[in-house]
């Protein structure tokens, strides 16, 4: 094949670790043998596009559906923390008007733990990979997730590879990863179904409270949609001394 025909793309940062085992170098030149955009060419080669925070084109940034030609230098970078989705980039130019997620089910137990901080998070054990791209696409969420094929989806458009393997670790990945710090607005939502609760008067509840909690608490809220009862017990205590671990400072 003449030179003309040929690409060469630079991977930096950690986007190594999306290339093939029989890729080593950060250093790819690649055979041009049909027409396509950087982005097709990029995710052929491993990375999602969702990991990808800035690409060079022969020096000039360019965004994901720039045609590659032959003897085209290709520098691609990975977002770097903080990243912030509400602000515009070349690459993504239609900012996210708010911080909203949702949780495949390879990293769902931290679901969980994103509700108790307040982060709107959809999440269910059952959806695959076409139920959250959707979800991602209709509702502007930041998909989370440890499937790399799910991030290299067209329908999505924010998301973050998790890598650390257990939750709480995960947790403090994601908060890094977007900048996020407390203040946060704890046990604000539903842990079980992401909804906004709701103060409710003690005596409209107290035939569901165990006898100690009726004693013992005065203030309570309630998930408008499935109506669990919530109040500042153990089980948030000890919820609460959890995530300050994993995020590592004052909530
Ligand atoms: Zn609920």
């Amino acid at each position: 094949m003449k030179d003309a025909m040929w690409c060469t793309l630079y991977f930096k940062g950690g986007l190594n670790y999306f290339l093939a085992n029989d890729k080593p170098s950060n250093r790819i030149r690649y055979p041009l043998k049909r027409r396509a955009s950087v982005k097709d060419l990029i995710e052929s080669l491993g990375p999602p596009h969702t990991e990808i925070g800035e690409i060079r084109a022969n020096s000039c940034q360019v965004d994901f559906d720039f045609i590659v030609s032959g003897g085209d230098v290709l520098v691609v970078k990975p977002n770097v923390p903080p990243v912030d989705p509400c602000r515009s980039t070349i690459l993504r130019p239609e900012p996210l008007a708010a911080l909203r997620f949702v949780v495949d089910v390879n990293v769902g137990k931290m679901a969980m733990l994103m509700r108790s901080l307040g982060f709107d998070t959809a999440y269910h054990w059952t959806w695959r990979d076409k139920k959250i791209a959707a979800l991602a696409h209709e509702e502007s969420r930041i998909v989370l997730s440890k499937d790399i094929g799910l991030l290299k989806r067209k329908k999505v458009t924010w998301g973050l590879f998790v890598r650390a393997a257990e939750p709480d670790a995960q947790l403090r990945e994601v908060l890094n990863f977007f900048g996020l710090h407390p203040p946060f607005d704890l046990f604000s939502r539903c842990l079980r179904c992401n909804s906004l609760l709701r103060k409710v008067d003690k005596q409209a509840i107290i035939h569901r409270l165990e006898p100690k909690t009726r004693k013992y608490f005065q203030e309570f809220s309630i998930c408008p949609d499935c109506r669990r009862i919530y109040w500042a017990g153990s089980h948030q205590e000890k919820l609460l001394r959890r995530i300050e671990a994993a995020v590592g400072g004052e909530n």
